[in-house]
């Protein structure tokens, strides 16, 4: 305190007892690496040294401390570069020699000052710094920290963790924590954080694993620089929420920019040895900030701090404990084999004295290494870094309860209160856990209502003690009394102090205590087995089609039919010369007879042909239209006949409850519900007529009501037996009973909710915390964990309803239209064709147009006969067009030609 008092009044007084008379000059050497980005709030090593040179000086009065100090380059110094540096500093006779920071450089230079016994100062973490005696090395030892590391890992009492590191310093920084963790049964995970060369290096990848694996306890040791880039990636891939655990070993965890993570609700702590609470840490600083103002107290590292405090003690060594005056300083050089004969002095001076400095207690062990300092515990809170506990080599790790001044204790705060809940063993909500051991207390419980409750401490710091009710009776009211019994009746008479479970929310229940927002929405339905397998069907090849399918294709056929014979009939081409040897042949025959149209059409359909061929464009066009709607119709059929063969018809007893009422006396089914819950209650005194006939039923049935929901699921499954339940429980049944199912949808809209007692003051912050809950999505995580995970949940999410629909028309509603188009584009290209023939025959036959369209018009309404009069040229005699004297030669007696055959439209059409 003396020494403290002093440095103060020297501060402030500096030139008090600053003669320069008859100071002897003392060289300290320093070789530093210049920062890579110059921030003006941060303390470089260089300006570090000379503040503390500067301090010093003032403080001692007979010597003056002079710097001399070389740049060390990270990038392309080399051992040969080292030793220039160190020689340098050896030749400006430094006496002490500071740095430099890269590890690989210190031992060239470590070597050069044992050899020249000069005393050489490290303030960096080395993995062993007692190999030279004139080797001074202020930073806490491996060791040391290592146990105080452990000591953290103990209280967490992790049984697994992963450990992120950097490089192949941090694995070995780390080395000696991990096989403790590992003797002591801990799981350990090792996985290096990055191991490429890029400048911003992603971790993500990494992390990314650590997600994927499941882990929630993780140590992370790398350099000061990169810590906060690991923690914002690991904040992208999700790892920065209340489930992780962080635990940073670097010191100075609290020079970073923290506030992205302080509202995370991670768990991030950290140790550090700087505390910002240090007297003398406030001095030095204060002196410090005078000659840079600009300087950030907060941003100091731990590296730079031991540096002025390495510098604070060998000034005083040297200017207390070494005679000065009497010094014989001998001139050397690295190519002399002179030596100073005082490195040696200072370091055993240094190591065998104690110190208070800007980083604590300075002390070292029997070994030369720095122990016996103290550590602060840090924990990242929203306030920012709060210190939770100290430890040190005596003592221990010591965890100081936490006391937060600002806060002022809110009357709603649950914080250290203790409930008694009331629950009852009802799947999922609470559950006796399958263990081998014996457990006691809360720890017997698992399942949905536990978790929630859990969750809801945590938030809100009370403690709970979970009571069971052995007949799971949620709660109803005595008519006759009044009486509430179950759970709502604990709750009311003091039993317990909260209710969870499947407790709905009902409006005669909100009468006698009070709820929390609801956790859970449903309604009621019903869960029975699914529907049985029917005999196969004598008509299932027509399956494949619905009916109005059937009915369609048989139109289509018909139509199609027709469409052969009228356009048949009007074609052209399609009246053919039936000897085709005959030139003017007397009558024209057309294939397209009625009886032929429609054998035509079914060739086609049966996919067998016939020898009917057509021969117009149009009709052609019409045979195309009607193979390709085959093509698809019979395609169709056939890929659905395959499966609706194989799948066997169900017998559906009832769909939803009204289905249910109508056919239960029938079909001889049981219906029920949970006795004396709410689903019961629901039906009672109902104005709907179904609701009324179910709740007859219930009373009438006292037998077909069970007392807890796992007999109504037993029931459901054995029996024909339709049971009442709430749908969110009908949820957790089918997951598990894959015979099950629900019918119908929802017959009401309700929640479940956590009862307490009436105005209880405790309800909003329950209900705020429950809403909390539900925003984050824990509360749908519980549920999926519970529902679809746990417990044989997931079985039966494969099991739906594969049964293969009937084709109906609008399935193969396209391929309709594309024949009918197909079919009128044929009847416009018809009276196209019509006309064409018309006016050819009025050109060769001398006979006007509308002459030829009257032949042609009776020739097709003669719809008995498929023959009809040849065109001809009228004769000059005045006879006839063709098609009457056709029909005269007939009525007469046959036409000759010759030695052609007789033809006649009689024997033709015979
Ligand atoms: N959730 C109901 C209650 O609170 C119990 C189950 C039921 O009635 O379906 O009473």
């Amino acid at each position: 305190m003396r020494c403290l008092g002093l440095t103060v009044f020297l501060l402030i007084f500096p030139n008090f007892l600053g003669q320069e008379q008859d100071r002897k000059e003392i060289f300290l050497g320093g070789i530093f690496t210049e920062p890579p980005d110059v921030d003006d709030s941060v303390l470089s090593d260089e300006e570090a040294f000379n503040f503390a040179i500067d301090i010093a000086n003032r403080e001692y009065s007979d010597v003056k401390f002079t710097s001399v100090s070389e740049e060390s380059d990270l990038r392309t110094n080399g051992p040969f570069d080292s030793r220039l540096q160190a020689c340098s500093l050896v030749n400006q006779q430094a006496l002490v020699i500071f740095g430099p920071k890269n590890a690989e450089e210190i031992d060239i230079v470590q070597s050069i000052c044992d050899n020249k016994d000069l005393a050489h100062v490290i303030t960096r973490w080395v993995y062993s710094s007692a190999d030279f005696r004139s080797v001074i090395n202020f930073y806490p030892h491996s060791a040391y920290l290592t146990s105080a590391y452990f000591s953290v890992l103990k209280l967490w009492n992790w049984k697994t963790l992963t450990v992120f590191y950097e490089d192949n310093e941090s694995m070995l920084r780390l080395g000696d924590l991990l096989n403790l963790a590992k003797n002591e049964g801990i799981i350990v995970t090792v996985k290096q954080l990055y191991e490429g060369l890029d400048e911003t290096p992603i971790y993500r990848t990494t992390l990314k694993e650590a997600v994927r694996s499941g882990q929630k306890n993780f140590i992370i040791d790398c350099k000061i620089e990169s810590l906060e880039e690991v923690l914002k990636q690991a904040q992208q891939v999700g790892l920065m929420t209340k489930d992780y655990n962080f635990f940073i070993t670097n010191l100075d965890l609290q020079t970073i920019n923290l506030e992205p993570f302080q509202y995370s609700e991670a768990n991030i702590t950290g140790i550090r040895i700087l505390d910002p609470l240090n007297e003398m840490f406030h001095v030095k600083a204060g002196a410090i900030m005078r000659q840079k103002p600009n300087f950030n107290l907060t941003k100091m590292r731990t590296e730079t701090a031991l540096l002025i405090d390495a510098v604070s003690v060998i000034t005083q060594v040297i200017s207390r404990k070494l005679s000065i005056k009497e010094m014989e300083m001998t001139e050397i050089s690295c190519n002399s084999p002179k030596s100073s004969r005082h490195g040696y002095t200072i370091a055993n001076h240094v190591k065998t004295s104690k110190f208070d400095e800007m980083t604590g207690r300075i002390e070292f062990d029997g070994n030369g290494v720095r122990s016996n300092f103290d550590l602060d515990v840090i924990e990242l809170t929203q306030n920012g870094i709060s210190k939770i506990g100290t430890w040190n080599m005596s003592k221990g790790l010591v965890i100081t309860p936490h006391k937060d001044e600002d806060i002022v204790e809110d009357p709603l705060s649950l914080r250290n209160k203790t409930f008694k809940v009331i629950t009852c063993l009802t799947d999922p909500y609470c559950m006796l856990k399958e263990n081998s051991g014996q457990l006691f207390g809360n720890d017997r419980f698992e399942g949905f209502a536990i978790d929630l409750i859990h969750e809801l401490a945590q938030m809100e710091g009370f403690n709970y003690t979970f009571i069971i009710r052995e007949d799971k009776s949620n709660g109803d009211k005595n008519k006759v009394t009044g009486e509430w019994s179950g759970m709502i009746g604990d709750v009311m008479h003091g039993v317990a102090d909260l209710a969870i479970t499947d407790l709905t929310i009902t409006a005669e229940r909100e009468e006698a205590v009070d709820f929390t927002s609801p956790f859970m929405n449903l309604g009621i339905s019903i869960l029975a087995k699914k529907p049985g397998n029917a005999p196969p069907s004598f008509f299932s090849f027509a399956d494949p089609f619905a009916l109005d399918t059937w009915i369609m294709l048989a139109l289509a056929y018909i139509a199609v039919s027709v469409s052969f014979f009228v356009l048949g009939r009007i074609c052209p081409d399609e009246w053919t010369n039936p000897y085709p040897c005959v030139e003017e042949p007397e009558f024209l025959i057309n294939q397209f007879s009625l009886s032929n149209s429609f054998w035509y059409a079914v060739g086609s359909l049966m996919q067998q042909g016939t020898e009917l061929a057509p021969i117009g464009v149009p009709t052609r066009m019409v045979a195309g239209m009607w193979w390709f709607f085959v093509l698809i119709m019979v395609s169709s059929y056939t890929a659905s006949l395959a499966a609706f063969l194989a799948n066997e018809n169900t017998i559906t007893l009832f769909t939803d409850v009204e289905s249910l009422v109508q056919n239960y006396e029938e079909k001889g089914i049981r219906m029920g519900a949970k006795r004396k819950g709410a689903t019961e209650g629901f039906f009672r005194g109902k104005d709907s007529e179904t609701y009324k006939i179910i709740a007859k039923y219930m009373e009438e049935h006292p037998d077909d009501m069970v007392g807890d929901n796992k007999d109504g699921v037993k029931l459901a499954n054995k029996e024909t037996y339709a049971f009442f339940m709430e749908s969110i429980s009908i949820e957790y049944e089918t997951q598990r009973h894959c015979d099950l199912q629900q019918y119908g949808g929802l017959l009401d809209d309700k929640g479940y909710g956590i009862a307490m007692r009436k105005n209880s003051t405790y309800r909003k912050t329950l209900s705020t915390a429950i809403l909390k809950l539900q925003s984050s999505g824990q509360l749908d995580n519980l549920k999926r964990t519970w529902w679809e995970e746990k417990r044989g949940g997931g079985q039966c999410l494969d099991s739906g309803d594969d049964a293969t629909p009937a084709l109906d028309v609008r399935n193969v509603e396209g391929v309709f239209y594309v024949t009918i188009g197909g079919t009128l584009c044929a009847i416009v290209l018809i009276f196209f064709e019509l006309f064409l023939s018309l006016l050819k025959i009025s050109k060769k036959y001398k006979i006007s147009m509308r002459e030829a369209l009257n032949n042609e018009k009776k020739a097709f309404l003669d719809f008995n006969s498929n023959v009809k009069p040849a065109p001809k040229a009228k004769s000059k005699s005045g006879s006839k067009s063709s098609g009457e004297s056709g029909k005269s030669n007939n009525n007469t007696g046959a036409p000759t030609y010759g030695f052609i055959p007789t033809i006649t439209k009689d024997t033709l059409d015979e």
